[in-house]
């Protein structure tokens, strides 16, 4: 039942071969067994699983499901879910049990997913190999030795280790293509305003969104288009019209014009990961696509440009955690100042800590003009390279991320090499078109993954290149050994 695609799931729901609630036991069951073992999940109601597995069985036989009925799901913990604790990963919201869902679970729960629990992550998805989570890192099931990638590790773990068949994700620089690379997922972080961030709980609002980790493209966009639309309670959302992005999955990719931008394939990729990209390079142009060389000249300075701007949203973000309203306080506080000192300096791990301190200096007086107009100049620049490359090509390929999966403490003392994970993932967010990883090869015995970029709205393109990429090729069929 867990090797089953969603829309196998929908089928075999539709015809009962099983029931709603079979197929939530069956996936609660192997989370109790094997998670132990990953970490994946924060929090499992098993309860409400299965009250909402049995709603969806009242469905199915009334006749009134909606299209995911009685699919089984796992949110990312920064989304808010009514009376169901959201940590975010963090200390600061160990004890938060949101009074509503995010935009992005209500339109789920709407179109009958049954939700599993709630999956680890990196502090306020702050991190790039979930090593910041207050609840203990997330193990990657291909090698429990090394990170799943970050911040959306423990959904990328869960889907990988087949403990949920699709699970939600955000990403902010990075963090659902980078998991989807290092877990052999495939992985979509739609333009920004596409999917709703009301109830996503904020790091860096102008970057920042929600997406999907799934096994592959056509299950990624089953469940996008559940996702996505307009929202009026987040006033960065976009008013367009959500396109059937199953539809046009098998589209034929004849005269398709790809673009690989030489910046992409540096010095700083691991030589196993650059080989399998080419090779499905290649593999797309034996499909009729048309792959040349352009060039992105500013994507050098998306890192640079980035660590700016994120951790200046998230000092103004986090400001809002002061032990007053919600979230943890510390004990026994001797006056005000003591209670939002302590409060954060015990509610807050280090790598959030160092965010907003330098977030804060970045904004400060004096120093706004050096570096956070500076970097906003950036980001206008690499936005315009974007525009400038997609009047001659309609899709931009390349790695996900520099190599496989690297084993725990290998980065974590050195912020800047970890930063560095998402040297090919950033520029997307800055730009805000819409990007997804796919299963590409395994180095090593590890999956990579390879990034496919397209215009704003576009995801139906990039969607349907990684679909047909996947009819012609096995790499997202690979699973973990040592996962039953
Ligand atoms: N790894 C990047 C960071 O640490 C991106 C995180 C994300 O996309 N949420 O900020």
């Amino acid at each position: 039942m867990h090797e089953l695609s969603l829309e196998a799931i929908r089928s075999a729901l539709a015809r009962r071969e099983f029931s709603a609630l079979e197929i939530t036991t069956h996936f609660l069951d192997r989370i109790a067994r094997i998670d132990p073992r990953l970490n994946a999940f924060v929090t499992v109601d098993r309860e409400t699983a299965l009250a909402g597995a049995r709603a969806a069985d009242a469905a199915l036989a009334a006749g009134t499901a909606g299209p995911l009925c009685g699919v089984p799901i796992a949110h990312k913990d920064i989304f808010c879910t009514d009376g169901m604790r959201t940590s975010c990963g963090s200390r600061m919201l160990g004890n938060f049990v949101p009074p509503y869902d995010a935009t992005v679970v209500e339109r789920l729960a709407a179109a009958g997913c049954v939700t599993l629990g709630k999956t680890n992550m990196d502090e306020f998805a702050m991190g790039s190999s979930n090593e910041t989570s207050y609840y203990g890192p997330v193990r990657n099931p291909w090698d429990r030795e090394r990170v799943p990638g970050g911040s959306s590790g423990g959904s990328a773990a869960a889907v990988a280790a087949r403990l949920a068949p699709v699970a939600t994700a955000t990403d902010t620089g990075g963090s659902i293509r980078q998991p989807a690379a290092l877990c052999g997922l495939t992985g979509i972080k739609p333009t920004y305003g596409r999917v709703s961030r009301h109830g996503m709980i904020a790091f860096a609002s102008s970057l920042d969104q929600g997406g999907v980790l799934a096994r592959s493209a056509a299950d990624a966009a089953l469940l996008l288009g559940a996702m996505a639309g307009f929202d009026p309670r987040d006033s960065t959302s976009i008013d367009a019209p959500v396109p059937d992005y199953c539809a046009s999955l098998d589209a034929d990719l004849a005269g398709l014009r790809i673009g690989v931008p030489k910046e992409y394939l540096d010095a700083g990729l691991h030589p196993g990961t650059e080989r399998a990209v080419r090779a499905g390079l290649a593999e797309l142009e034996r499909l009729g696509a048309r792959v040349r060389e352009i060039s992105l000249p500013h994507s050098p300075l998306s890192v640079p440009a980035y660590y700016v701007i994120a951790p200046a949203e998230c000092s103004t973000n986090l400001a809002r955690f002061d032990g007053v309203r919600y979230g943890y306080r510390c004990a026994d506080p001797q006056d005000l100042f003591d209670m939002y000192a302590r409060s954060r300096a015990e509610g807050f791990g280090d790598e959030v800590k160092r965010r907003i301190l330098v977030g804060t200096y970045a904004l400060s007086a004096g120093y706004y003009d050096a570096y956070y107009r500076k970097a906003q100049q950036i980001r206008r620049l690499i936005a315009q390279d974007f525009h400038a490359a997609f009047a001659e090509v309609d899709v931009i390929a390349g790695p996900a991320s520099p190599s496989p999966a690297f084993r725990f403490g290998e980065k974590s003392t050195d912020p800047v090499t970890m930063y560095l994970e998402d040297i090919y993932t950033i520029a997307a967010n800055l730009a805000g078109v819409p990007a997804l990883s796919v299963p590409v090869g395994l180095v090593d015995g590890l999956p990579v993954g390879m990034q496919l970029i397209g215009r704003h709205l576009d995801e139906a393109r990039i969607l349907n290149v990684a679909h047909r990429f996947q009819q012609a090729t096995d790499w997202h069929l690979r699973r973990p050994g040592g996962i039953d």
